[in-house]
């Protein structure tokens, strides 16, 4: 389609639908319209966006397209930080623990086995292991590094103004057929339609994918600020699902204890006993947080349903009935950490499709 303007449909406005409409606005060939059930300032549970910590700790295998797709995100979350403080990201120190049980166990984010640093050690400059003296007995190794944290109810809002500069026209609407989407665009039909659907593709009509399911998360929001992203591996938590980790959100957004990952659970109200645990467990990880639970000042808890698809993120394109739609869902716990790789993924998958070879 030479010299032609392309009309794009983009159904979701959570990271992943906001990220990909800026990137694709950048283009001016591009006239893409939003179209979402729910926006930034909502909450229900199945919109996963609001719900995340949120924060950029890899989880992607090492050589895995996920650790690929983290890779390429994080040199725009190192910029927002430094460069756009109005974006709700700012740099923050983690700590991670590995308990002894748990070593070549627990994970990407852990220790392994031989020793050896985790891939992802190289992308932060000051990645380091504690000395053991540093360390709490249970605890095998600690790394500490500065990565982001993010306030996800400024940055959803700091994406769609973007969008809305960059002329992304948006609207409400609840779409029954992918396909549907065409004819939502504002300027005439669409000659593509961008599906960031998260969760809700299993009930996406020409999509279903019934491999996506909720990895439900339960978080409490306080006004402690212990200025630290820390965490430690759970393989020997009392209850199975159960994590404590917490975050402070940058721009007075609070802190976010957490939590759990419960596979396909819909129980959409937050559990009063999960609660409790999540609080003692966050204030035996980190003394500081608070004396005891009972200094904790809570503001808020809810529940997030993590859009888990176990095969990985779908991004490709696919013809239903004779319109390309390119797939960009299914991205659990990491969707914040892989979306500007995934939104180029996306960006280069509309060029092929309508013959660009132009560079954004
Ligand atoms: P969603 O945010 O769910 O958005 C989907 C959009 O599609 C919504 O606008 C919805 O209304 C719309 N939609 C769906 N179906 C239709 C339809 N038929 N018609 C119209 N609109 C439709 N990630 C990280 O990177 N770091 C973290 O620290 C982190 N922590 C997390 C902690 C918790 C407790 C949770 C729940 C998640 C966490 N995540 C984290 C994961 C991250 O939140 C998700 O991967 C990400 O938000 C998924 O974004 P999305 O845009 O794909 O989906």
């Amino acid at each position: 389609m030479p010299g032609q303007l392309i009309n794009i449909t983009i159904i979701g406005a959570g990271v992943s639908g906001l990220t990909t409409a800026l990137l694709l606005s950048q283009n001016p060939r591009f006239r893409v319209t939003i179209v979402a059930k729910y926006m930034p300032g909502d909450s229900p549970a199945e919109y996963a966006s609001p719900w995340a910590g949120a924060n950029f700790w890899p989880m992607g295998a090492e050589g895995s397209e996920q650790a690929k797709l983290e890779k390429a995100t994080w040199p725009e979350m190192y910029n927002l930080a430094k460069n756009h403080p109005d974006s709700g990201i700012a740099f923050q120190k983690s700590r991670l623990h590995t308990r002894h049980e748990d070593v070549g166990k627990a994970g990407t984010l852990f220790a392994t086995e031989d020793g050896s640093p985790p891939w992802w050690s190289t992308l932060f400059d000051d990645f380091k292991s504690l000395d053991k003296s540093q360390m709490p007995l249970d605890i095998h190794t600690a790394f500490e590094f500065t990565s982001v944290c993010i306030n996800t109810t400024i940055y959803l809002h700091w994406l769609l103004s973007k969008c809305l500069r960059n002329g992304v026209v948006v609207k409400r609407g609840v779409v029954d057929h992918v396909t549907d989407a065409a004819s939502l665009h504002t300027v005439g039909q669409s000659h593509l339609v961008v599906n960031c659907t998260g969760l809700m593709a299993r009930n996406l009509g020409g999509v279903e994918d019934k491999s996506v399911v909720p990895a439900r998360g339960q978080i409490m929001l306080v006004r402690n600020h212990p200025d630290i992203m820390t965490t430690a591996s759970s393989l020997v938590a009392a209850q199975p699902g159960d994590m404590a980790y917490m975050m402070c959100r940058p721009g007075g957004g609070g802190t976010i204890l957490g939590g759990c990952y419960q596979v396909d659970n819909w129980n959409d109200s937050p559990d009063h006993k999960l609660a409790e645990r999540i609080m003692k467990r966050c204030v035996e990880l980190y003394p500081e947080l608070a004396k005891s639970v009972d200094d904790l000042s809570v503001i808020r808890q809810g529940v997030g349903f993590r859009p888990l698809r176990p095969q990985g993120v779908r991004l490709e394109t696919e013809h239903i009935r004779g319109i390309p739609v390119v797939h960009n869902y299914g991205h659990g716990g990491w969707g914040y950490q892989s979306s500007y790789g995934c939104a180029k993924t996306v960006v280069s998958l509309v060029e092929q499709e309508v013959g660009l070879t132009a560079k954004l």
